[in-house]
């Protein structure tokens, strides 16, 4: 019994597929080209397919589970489970207009001819607006839609801005925000669902892992107390004795996030020789 994962063949999210499931210590032989291949030492066979069709193939259930963006589970509305975010493939869906254009809010998109490769999720932003205006669905190089006279405004996927730049757009409005998930089909059977939990937790220690930072760092006896205050730790502080007298070597995990504030209360107490190490995999 195998699981059956679908990825992107060629894209933005190929990559970042491939190595979470490497992370996961999933080995897999990725020969150019190929539509199948199977893990070497865990029980999945991976198809490489076009994302807009992974969401199809799962529902199908022609694959079990699969990695793709909110953004094509929205667009899509295929009868499919989100089991988890990804962290990659971070992106959002906005609405650009020519940088000349005068614009205030949403309603001034009524009656305008705008250009996407998402006309579902948009249909549904400009609804909720109570914006009514003319969807024009192409399927790629969107950006270039107002320059060559095809619309006036566009709704498209953006991360750094620099293609709207480029292309004298500004953005507006943001319709989604987006990254990679994971989804599965509805109705796994129990083996299937038993190597998908297998593989979520794999998958929640190498993420877990990476949103930590492991530090260590030298304190002075008589501050210890203040100092492992403003350590979390996974169950409390590990603490360790010097070889000089007075001192202890305290080690504990930290959120990247709080990263910075704490180093600087941490040093402040009196801590020195701080290191901060990064985390292969985690699990609590
Ligand atoms: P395919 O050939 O598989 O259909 P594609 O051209 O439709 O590929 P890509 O451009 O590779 O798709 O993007 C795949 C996904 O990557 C998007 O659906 C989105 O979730 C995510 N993504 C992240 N950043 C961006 C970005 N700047 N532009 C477009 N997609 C992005
Ligand atoms: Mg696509």
């Amino acid at each position: 019994m195998k699981l059956k994962i679908a990825i992107q063949k060629s894209g933005r999210l190929h990559e970042d597929s491939i190595k979470l499931l490497k992370e996961c210590g999933i080995d897999i032989n990725n020969g150019v080209n190929k539509l199948k291949t199977e893990a070497t030492n865990f029980p999945l066979e991976v198809f490489f397919l076009r994302d807009d069709d992974i969401p199809q193939y799962i529902e199908d259930g022609v694959a079990d589970i699969g990695v793709v963006g909110e953004n094509v589970v929205l667009e899509k509305k295929k009868q499919v489970r989100v089991v988890e975010k990804l962290g990659f493939g971070k992106c959002r869906l906005s609405m650009a207009v020519p940088k000349a254009m005068d614009y205030n809010n949403v309603k001034d998109l009524h009656n305008l001819k705008i250009a996407t490769s998402y006309p579902v999720i948009l249909g549904d932003f400009l609804k909720n607006n109570g914006v009514t205006a003319d969807i024009h669905e192409i399927s790629g190089s969107v950006e270039i839609a107002p320059g060559i006279g095809l619309a006036a405004a566009i709704c498209d996927l953006v991360s750094s801005g620099s293609t709207l730049f480029m292309n004298g757009l500004k953005e507006v409005e943001t319709v989604l925000k987006s990254e990679a998930v994971l989804i599965a089909n509805e109705g796994l059977q129990e083996a299937q669902q038993l190597l998908l939990q297998k593989l979520l937790f794999r998958i929640q220690a190498v993420r877990k892992a990476k949103n930590n930072k492991y530090i260590l760092l030298n304190a002075p006896n008589n501050n210890l107390k203040e100092i492992i205050s403003l350590l979390p730790g996974m169950k409390s502080p590990t603490v360790l004795p010097l070889a000089e007298e007075g001192w202890s070597s305290v080690h504990s995990v930290l959120n990247e996030n709080d990263f910075w504030d704490i180093i600087e209360s941490l040093k402040a107490a009196g801590a020195q020789g701080i290191l901060v190490v990064p985390i292969e995999k985690m699990v609590i």
